[in-house]
């Protein structure tokens, strides 16, 4: 990939100088990805430094929301590999090929997985300060692809635009959250775009959460559309309860996004043995209940940003208040995820690609 000029013009904010607590998503990095997709091929993908994107509004993207991204992260290296730490992407390989699935959902061109690989370790190792070093944090990335094309017939784009945003973060939600019960709106309908990361579907969901964090609840829990009586997903988290030995999960389907996080919990907890992993119909009013009984019962969401987000508080509309005390299972596969994140344990190496600093 060629890069544009000026490559540290703006001051470097150094690994080590970067502020103690990061945020998530508002400090950008100064250097970007982009490429663009005209008369029916891909150009060359450039490093240039960030700035803004010339738009009309017009694009597709911002007229019918043809816009898809990814969010993944590369962490620093904490384990004993190399004395030049540099850092791993985790599973970029499974973010490639699911941007690619989406962009064909929204009709879009598909960007071939091994280009969004590249880009992204190209971007990775030129902003190797910027990979902060603490545990937990990394920096996150956002690969996004929109229609710029500008006119408003009812038809996709013939010109794209791929960049990759890069911020330094801390993890979201690092403390217990609350979590409401949507039973009016819902996230996705069969058939629709729940599946894929359509940027629109994030947009559905903020009348919703803007309401319930004024209620103090930071997340709204999906309810199936068809009939609202199975649990689905957060907004953008997989949803599992730990309930006694079982850990359950609601199977994929096009009304749940296949996510990565969700993918590797499963896994980390076959490898362990002592839970057993099924993926199943959870009815919530049956949740609620067993909740409201006292059973051993844990609830926790999984998505690249928050890593694992325990649930404290399961609330609705009716007034319905129940609190979650146990989160060990949470606690100790979100330590496990980011020893292997970090590479401080010794499997599931081929779930990371290393990344030098170039
Ligand atoms: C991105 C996303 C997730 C989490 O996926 P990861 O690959 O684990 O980051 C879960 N649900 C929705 C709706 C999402 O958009």
């Amino acid at each position: 990939m060629s890069s544009e000029p000026a490559r540290r013009s703006r001051g470097a904010v150094l690994q080590d100088v970067l502020p103690e607590s990061l945020g998530f998503g508002t400090i950008f990095a100064p250097l970007v990805v982009t490429a663009w997709y005209r008369r029916g091929r891909w150009e060359d993908p450039v490093l240039c430094e960030l700035g803004p994107v010339a738009s009309s509004i017009g694009a597709k993207a911002l007229q019918y929301g043809q816009s898809v991204f990814e969010g993944m992260k590369a962490y620093r290296d904490l384990g004993e590999r190399s004395p030049e730490s540099g850092s791993f992407l985790f599973r970029p390989h499974d973010h490639a090929r699911r941007f690619a699935r989406s962009a064909r959902r929204l009709g879009m061109p598909e960007l071939p997985p091994e280009v969004f690989v590249s880009t992204v370790v190209d971007l990775v190792a030129a902003l190797d300060e910027y990979v902060p070093g603490r545990r937990g944090q990394s920096l996150y990335l956002r690969p996004t692809m929109v229609g710029t094309t500008e006119d408003l017939t009812v038809r996709p784009a013939t010109e794209f635009c791929y960049t990759v945003l890069a911020t330094p973060s801390d993890a979201l939600f690092t403390e217990p959250i609350n979590v409401w019960v949507e039973r009016g709106y819902s996230r996705a309908g069969a058939g629709g775009t729940g599946n894929v990361k359509a940027a629109g579907n994030y947009a559905a969901s903020f009348a919703v959460s803007e309401r319930l964090l004024e209620r103090g609840f930071h997340q709204p829990l999906w309810l199936d559309a068809a009939t609202r009586g199975t649990v689905e997903e957060f907004t953008a988290m997989n949803v599992f309860v730990r309930r006694g030995e079982q850990l359950l999960t609601p199977p994929l389907s096009d009304t749940i996004l296949a996510g990565v996080t969700r993918d590797s919990v499963m896994r980390l907890v076959e490898d362990a043995g002592d839970l057993q992993v099924r993926e199943e119909a959870i009815p919530i009013d049956g949740l609620l209940a067993a909740i409201e009984r006292g059973e051993d019962i844990e609830v926790f969401g999984t998505g690249t940003a928050a890593v694992v987000a325990p649930v404290a508080l399961v609330g609705d509309e009716s007034g319905l208040r129940l609190h979650l005390r146990g989160h060990e299972t949470a606690a100790r596969l979100r330590e496990q995820l980011l020893d292997v994140q970090h590479g401080v344990a010794t499997t599931h190496d081929e779930w990371l690609l290393s990344v030098g600093r170039s």
